[in-house]
C-alpha cells in the first residue's frame, strides 16, 4: 500500500516538474526549420541567403535588437552619416554577387592604395593607377625591385590554392611579415614602410604580429593594380537590411542570445535567453551553422564539447583591434583635406588617427569625419585606460600636428569601441591556412563553423565562409 502510494506520488511530482519546465521552455513548431544559423551579421544573413534560393527553410538567431553585426552605419542630423564597422567589400568578396542579385546600389570612388603620412610628409595619390601613385613614390631602381617582389608575391598567392600548402610555404608561418620582408624582399627601406603602412590597416595589427604566410594572402588585395573597395550607396547597413528583407522578417529571430548547442545523430537543438523578458527557448533543426565572432564562442555550451583541436584553434587565433571615431567638423575646415579643391581622403595617417575617411554630408553643413584607428592605438583607446577626455586630447592634438588649427574646428566627437579580438588575425606560429585553422571548416556532427575569422581578417571570410558551409550542408545527405 506504502509503495503504491509512493509511486503515484512520484508519478504525479515528475508530472508537476514538467509541467513547469513547460511552461518555462517553449517548445513550438515554429522554432524548427531545417538549419538554424547563429547570429545576424554578413556571415549568418549570406548564410540564409544561400539556403534560401536553394529552396532550405533556414531561421536567423540574433542576439541583438539588430541585424549587420559588425556592418552599422551611424546617422546624425542633417542627414549625416558614417561607417561604425566595415568600410569597404574589397572586389574579391563573394558577398558582392548577392548585392548585385539583389540590386543594392554600390559605388567606388577610390582603389586600394591610399594617400599617406609618412614621417610628417604626405604622399598625395592623385594618380590613374596604383602603380603610377608608387612611382611617385619610389625611385625607378625601388620601382623595379617593387614589381619583382610583387611578382614573387602573386606566384604564392596561387601556391595558396593547392591545398595541402607545400612545406616550405607552410614554414612561412614561423616567420613575421616585417621580419621576412627585411631579409628576403629585396626592397628598399623605404619601399617596405610604403608596404606596412598601406597594408597595417586591413590587420589591424603591428606588421611584427602577423606571419609571412598570412601577410601573403592580405598582400593579395595591393598586388598589381589592387582590387577596387566598394561601398553600398547610402551606407553599408543598407546592405544587411537589404538582404535580411530577402529572407524576411519572420526567419529571423532578433534578441536571442544562443546559450546552447547540441548536436545529436537525430539533429540539433539549440537554446536562446530571450534578451527582452529572459524566456528560454528551444529551437530544432537538421543542422546548425554558427557564425558568431571568435571571442563569443566561449560563450556558448557546445554538447558535445568542441573537440580539443576546435579548442586550441580558438585559443591561439590573436585578434587585430579596431576603433572607430566620427569627427564632426566645421564645413570651412575642408581645405585641410582638398588640395586643388579634390579630397584627398581616404589618407593612412600612421598614427593614432588610424585611416581618416569622409563619411556623407549634406552640401554646407557641418562634414562627418571618419577615423578608422587599428593597433596600438585602438588597443588603447579601446581600453579606456586614459579616460575619454585623454582620448579626445590625443586625437585633437594629432590632428593639429598633421593639420595646424584644424583642432579649433572639431564640433563633436562619438567613439565607438571594439572588442580587442574584433578583428581577425594569426599570430606569428598559426596561420588561417594551418591545421587548427582547418579543424573549424569542417562540421563538428551537425555543426558547422562560419563567420570571418574560420577563412580570412575580413568580410570576405564572412562570405566564403557562408558558402562553404550551406555547400556542405546541401551535398549531405
Ligand atoms: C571598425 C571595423 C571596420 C571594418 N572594416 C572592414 C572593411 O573595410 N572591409 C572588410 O571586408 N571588413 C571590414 N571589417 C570586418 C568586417 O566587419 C567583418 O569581417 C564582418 O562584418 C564579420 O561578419 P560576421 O558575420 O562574420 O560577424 P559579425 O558581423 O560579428 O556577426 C556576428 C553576429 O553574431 C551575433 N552573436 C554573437 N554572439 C551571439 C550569441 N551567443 N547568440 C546569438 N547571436 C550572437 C552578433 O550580435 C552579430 O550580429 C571591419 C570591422 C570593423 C570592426
Amino acid at each position: 500500500m506504502i509503495n503504491t502510494l509512493n509511486t503515484t506520488l512520484y508519478r504525479f511530482l515528475l508530472m508537476a516538474i514538467l509541467l513547469c519546465l513547460r511552461a518555462e521552455i517553449v517548445f513550438a513548431e515554429e522554432n524548427s526549420a531545417e538549419v538554424l544559423i547563429v547570429g545576424a551579421g554578413l556571415s549568418g544573413l549570406s548564410s540564409a541567403y544561400y539556403l534560401k534560393k536553394a529552396g532550405k527553410s533556414a531561421v536567423i538567431l540574433e542576439m541583438s535588437p539588430h541585424v549587420g553585426g559588425r556592418i552599422r552605419t551611424a546617422t546624425y542630423a542633417d542627414n549625416a552619416h558614417a561607417e561604425v564597422g566595415l568600410e569597404e567589400f574589397w572586389e574579391s568578396n563573394p558577398a558582392l554577387q548577392i548585392m548585385r542579385d539583389l540590386k543594392v546600389p554600390m559605388e567606388t570612388s577610390y582603389t586600394s592604395f591610399s594617400s599617406f603620412y609618412y614621417q610628417g610628409k604626405l604622399y598625395l595619390f592623385h594618380h590613374k593607377s596604383n602603380l603610377d601613385f608608387l612611382k611617385s613614390v619610389i625611385t625607378v631602381d625601388e620601382f623595379k625591385a617593387y614589381k619583382t617582389w610583387d611578382e614573387t608575391m602573386v606566384a604564392l598567392y596561387k601556391q595558396l590554392e593547392v591545398r595541402p600548402l607545400t612545406a616550405s610555404l607552410l614554414a612561412l608561418k614561423e616567420i613575421s611579415f616585417a621580419d621576412w620582408i627585411h631579409e628576403k624582399s629585396g626592397l628598399s627601406a623605404k619601399t617596405q614602410e610604403f608596404v606596412r603602412i598601406e597594408t597595417e590597416p586591413e590587420y589591424g595589427v603591428a606588421w611584427q604580429k602577423i606571419s609571412a604566410l598570412d601577410g601573403i594572402a592580405e598582400w593579395h588585395f595591393f598586388s598589381g593594380e589592387g582590387q577596387s573597395p566598394n561601398h553600398v550607396v547610402g551606407g553599408n547597413q543598407r546592405a544587411a537590411q537589404t538582404i535580411a528583407d530577402f529572407i524576411g522578417a519572420d526567419n529571423i529571430r532578433l534578441n536571442q542570445l544562443v546559450t546552447h548547442i547540441k548536436s545529436t545523430d537525430a539533429g540539433v537543438e539549440v537554446t536562446t535567453n530571450d534578451t527582452g523578458n529572459f524566456q528560454q527557448h528551444v529551437y530544432r533543426a537538421n543542422y546548425v551553422i554558427t557564425t558568431i565572432p571568435l571571442f563569443k564562442l566561449d560563450d556558448i555550451q557546445f554538447t558535445p564539447p568542441l573537440s580539443p583541436d576546435r579548442r586550441e584553434a580558438i585559443k591561439t587565433q590573436a585578434g587585430g583591434s579596431y576603433f572607430t571615431a566620427h569627427v564632426l567638423v566645421d564645413v570651412k575646415a575642408s581645405h585641410f583635406w582638398k588640395h586643388n579643391n579634390e579630397s584627398i581622403l581616404p589618407v593612412l595617417t600612421d598614427g593614432p588617427l588610424g585611416v581618416i575617411y569622409e563619411g556623407q554630408s549634406e552640401p554646407n553643413k557641418d562634414v562627418l569625419l571618419n577615423l578608422l584607428i587599428t593597433g596600438t592605438y585602438a588597443d588603447r583607446f579601446n581600453s579606456r585606460v586614459n579616460g575619454l577626455d585623454d582620448d579626445q586630447k590625443t586625437i585633437i592634438e594629432a590632428f593639429d600636428k598633421q593639420w595646424p588649427g584644424f583642432g579649433r574646428s572639431v564640433k563633436q566627437m562619438t567613439f565607438y569601441r571594439y572588442h580587442p579580438r574584433a578583428i581577425a588575425s594569426w599570430p606569428v606560429g598559426r596561420s588561417r591556412f594551418d591545421i587548427l585553422s582547418d579543424s573549424l571548416r569542417v562540421p563538428q556532427g551537425r555543426i558547422y563553423f562560419a563567420g570571418d575569422f574560420t577563412e580570412d581578417t575580413h568580410s570576405n571570410g564572412a562570405a566564403t565562409s557562408a558558402l562553404r558551409a550551406v555547400k556542405d550542408i546541401l551535398l549531405r545527405k
